[in-house]
């Protein structure tokens, strides 16, 4: 057994660290200002210019397959790159990735849909949840119906990430008898000129997320993505790979959080000593980084298995679960060891406070992770009683 990373990986977290510290984190009071005057967090080109920076610094489709032009990274590498962008709040992601299912692309859909989001050129979003389908899925209304020549969408979808700016969408919609949660579904590669309408819900944060409005969408045959009634396999593809990532954001931003607080602690004074030697400030620093380590090692070894190609869905929805409640316990403390200072917003506790507060839900909720996992358990499928590890 190996826990170190090797210096490949580690060199790589370094190159984020140093293209994060350089580019990304000066822009947040620029990104507060904006997001108090309700402007938009950064514009598609700001963006396409922090890219082709971070193209010039060798970091480009992190998680793409060389095939595509992507580094094709292995999974560890991914949750540290991942980390290390996710120890700022500027909505940032290296060019050269595309959804996963959208890889499901055949034919002409290579050229319309997978490269152009993958060079940036075109933005997709993921069109699953309705507004009375979140958790269960077996509520989806959402329908294309058959006619000649293609189908006939009409549907709502809800809470959908960068559905206001998307240039198309991967939407899915009953196409038959639903005789379990899996069966009659099949997604669609609906572009907006199509038809489709979009408008941002306010949110919490500053993430942006829209309902999209399918009247009559009229779509052809070349536009089902994969194949006909299998697009639920597709969604657990879409959710079920790749989730060690979320709690990724976990970490990086507590990082960062327990960084601002450890400073915090040795400065500010109080009867005539630094926060630092009060016990009270030093248990819920012990407690955040006692929570943070062991996140950090439930989510590098889900990454670890992904790998191997093992199941990582248990693996991941532990991670997933402690991560999201780990960075909405720390946000708390180090709010907390700021005092008065970490509630204005002059700093940017705030934003990340309610930034992070969406862990719990989105990706399934905490209680979704609670049922896969105990689940597992009660089924045999996780040994909770394992010989070695
Ligand atoms: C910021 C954001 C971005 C999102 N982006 C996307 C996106 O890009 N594409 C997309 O398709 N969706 C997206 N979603 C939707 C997200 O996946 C859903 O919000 C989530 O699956 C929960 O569904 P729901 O909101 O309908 O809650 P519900 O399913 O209605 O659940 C409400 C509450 O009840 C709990 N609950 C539900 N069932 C049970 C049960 N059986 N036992 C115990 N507790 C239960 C839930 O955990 C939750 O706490 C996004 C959501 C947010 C907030």
């Amino acid at each position: 057994m190996d826990l170190v990373l090797d210096d490949e990986h580690r060199a790589i977290a370094r190159t984020v660290r140093d293209f994060v510290t350089r580019e990304l984190i000066p822009l947040e009071p620029e990104l507060l200002r904006r997001e108090r005057a309700g402007e938009r967090q950064l514009t598609r080109d700001e963006l396409a210019d922090l890219r082709e920076r971070a193209r010039r610094s060798g970091l480009w489709g992190v998680g793409t397959p060389p095939e595509y032009g992507g580094a094709g990274l292995d999974p560890v590498a991914q949750a540290l790159v991942r980390i290390e962008l996710c120890r700022t709040f500027v909505p940032f992601t290296f060019g050269g990735s595309a959804d996963n299912i959208l890889f499901a692309a055949t034919g002409d859909q290579i050229d319309t849909y997978l490269r152009p989001t993958l060079s940036g050129e075109r933005v997709s979003c993921f069109a699953l949840t309705e507004p009375g389908a979140g958790s269960d899925l077996s509520g989806l209304r959402t329908t294309a119906r058959r006619v000649d020549g293609g189908w006939v969408i009409d549907g709502e979808k809800t809470f959908i990430s960068r559905g206001a700016d998307a240039d198309f969408a991967m939407v899915f919609a009953v196409t038959g008898p639903r005789t379990s949660t899996s069966s009659g579904v099949t997604c669609f590669l609906v572009d907006r000129d199509r038809g489709w309408t979009s408008t941002p819900i306010p949110m919490m944060s500053s993430w942006e997320a829209a309902t999209l409005r399918f009247d009559g969408v009229r779509v052809g045959d070349e536009h089902v993505l994969g194949e006909v009634g299998r697009g639920f396999e597709l969604a657990m593809r879409w959710i079920g790979q790749g989730r060690w990532l979320v709690p990724c954001r976990a970490i990086g931003a507590a990082q960062r959080l327990l960084g601002m607080a450890v400073e915090y602690a040795n400065t500010r004074t109080t009867w005539g000593a630094p926060l630092a030697d009060r016990q009270a400030i030093q248990w819920m620093i012990a407690d955040s980084a006692v929570e943070l380590e062991s996140v950090r090692m439930l989510t590098l070894r889900a990454a670890w298995l992904a790998g191997t190609g093992a199941d990582t869905r248990y693996a991941s929805a532990i991670a997933k679960l402690s991560g999201a409640a780990m960075a909405n316990a720390v946000v708390d403390r180090v709010l907390q060891i700021h005092g008065g200072m970490g509630y204005t917003r002059e700093l940017p506790i705030e934003r990340w406070y309610r930034e992070l507060r969406v862990l719990r839900i989105f990706e399934g909720t905490d209680e979704i992770q609670r049922r896969t996992i105990a689940r597992g358990v009660l089924r045999g499928d996780l040994d909770v009683d394992p010989v070695g590890w």
